[in-house]
């Protein structure tokens, strides 16, 4: 007879399969992270965090150590490239509602280092790297996960599998879901310089409405002072990725946000296509994915790995009490109904509406938002409300209400 290890399988150490180890690490349950990269990625894309992600986070007992390394960010800012500042918002009127009233920027593989480094500590938990899932299968009381490793083929078995590896990853597609929804024609190209944007009065993030080329900006920690702004701008269709990604395109975009007679330094640059999917089904026996694996969306209001962690989150408590024997495997569907919802109505909806928000062709309609902003931001009660919704909270909030 073989025996299987009583432990959870997590396929991919990005930050969702990160969080998901450490939190069922936590509770006293083995895991093995899978992991295709030989080491963790140094990917330049989300960097920043809502308050509810950080209450989560802390709850690992990283908290502080992203604290350390991270700005915070009390104050962001809606523009238009023509008419400059159109509202600064203050997360501060939030602090009846969360320990944590900022966004905290800090680079997705500062946080993936600082997961890693606390999942150390224990020693039922291990991360193996150069191990590319190729193949799930599953019995019914175990998953298998057939790796590529560098001397060649590996299984590695488990209670429970968790599909943590991204976008395109293999584990969604061994589930044969549909991943429903569509995929932007623009592309988004992310610059990022070292130049102090923030002399213009730009707060640390910051959102540019424009009909032709929109931009978010951010500013994130880098090596230290004095860290790096990234800044995010649609490519059109008839523009090619080297053009956008060459020195004149580079130089053109910045120049044209922020005209400087010299040269913008420049630290990085990337090019990315840009989805809105949310995959069908999130669980079928005893596989069950999480993140990007799950959901994809636009990175307007900067929720797609905010969204992951609360995956991960939801995730090992409910998983948790399933292995403790308190829950039966129905608890897994809960987590299935409330995160994908939260997904849908949120995440989904939110970052579409964010991304047509910025990008209106219409000036009648510009307009109108942004005296609807203006009127809003006068208003104390409105205020709160919006914020609510785009620091996450109400997402989080909703989730906890279905059953
Ligand atoms: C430009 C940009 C900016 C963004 N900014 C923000 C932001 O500010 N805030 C925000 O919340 N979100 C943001 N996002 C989204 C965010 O980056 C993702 O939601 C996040 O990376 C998802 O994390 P994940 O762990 O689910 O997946 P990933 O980060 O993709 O990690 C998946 C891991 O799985 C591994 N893997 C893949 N396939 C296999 C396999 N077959 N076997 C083993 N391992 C495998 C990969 O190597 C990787 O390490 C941004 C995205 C982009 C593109």
């Amino acid at each position: 007879m073989t025996t299987h290890p009583p432990q959870a399988i997590i396929v991919g150490a990005g930050p969702v399969g990160l969080t998901t180890a450490l939190a069922l690490a936590r509770q006293d349950i083995p895991v093995v992270v899978l992991e295709a990269e030989p080491a963790l990625t140094h990917d330049l894309r989300a960097a920043s965090y809502h308050p509810p992600t950080l209450e989560m986070l802390a709850s690992l007992g990283i908290g502080q150590t992203m604290h350390e390394r991270g700005y915070i960010v009390q104050r962001w800012q809606y523009r238009d490239r023509r008419e400059g500042l159109i509202v600064e918002w203050d997360l501060g009127v939030l602090a009846e509602d969360t320990e944590y009233p900022w966004r905290l920027h800090l680079e997705q593989h500062q946080l993936t280092r600082i997961l890693a480094d606390a999942l150390a500590a224990y020693p039922h938990a291990q991360v193996l790297f150069s191990h590319r899932v190729t193949a799930i299968e599953q019995m019914t009381d175990h998953a298998i996960a057939r790796c590529q490793c560098v001397d060649g083929e590996r299984l590695v078995s488990g209670a429970w599998l968790i599909g943590a590896d991204g976008g395109s990853g293999v584990v969604r597609k061994s589930l044969d879901t549909e991943f429903e929804g569509f995929t932007w024609p623009e592309r988004n190209v992310n610059i990022s310089t070292p130049y102090d944007i923030g002399q213009h009065g730009y707060t640390f993030n910051c959102y540019i409405a424009d009909p032709a080329e929109w931009a978010g900006l951010f500013k994130v920690p880098h090596l230290g002072p004095p860290g790096l702004w990234r800044i995010g701008f649609p490519v059109p269709d008839d523009e090619t990725d080297e053009q956008a990604l060459s020195d004149e395109g580079t130089q053109a975009r910045l120049t044209r946000l922020l005209p400087w007679e010299r040269e913008y330094p420049v630290a990085y640059r990337s090019i990315y296509r840009v989805h809105q999917r949310v995959a069908r089904d999130w669980r079928r026996g005893r596989v069950i994915l999480a993140g990007d694996a799950a959901h994809l969306n636009n990175p307007v209001g900067a929720m797609g790995l905010n969204g992951g962690v609360h995956d991960a989150i939801n995730l090992a408590d409910k998983l948790g009490r399933v292995w403790r024997g308190e829950a039966d495997v129905s608890a897994l569907d809960l987590y299935v109904r409330q995160r994908r919802t939260a997904n849908i109505e949120f995440i989904q909806a939110g970052s579409i509406r964010n991304k047509r928000t910025l990008e209106e062709r219409d000036p009648a309609v510009r307009e109108q938002r942004h005296a609807e902003m203006r009127a809003l931001a006068d208003d104390p009660v409105r205020t709160r409300a919006f914020l609510l919704g785009t620091s996450m909270i109400e997402s989080v909030r909703r989730a906890a209400t279905i059953t």
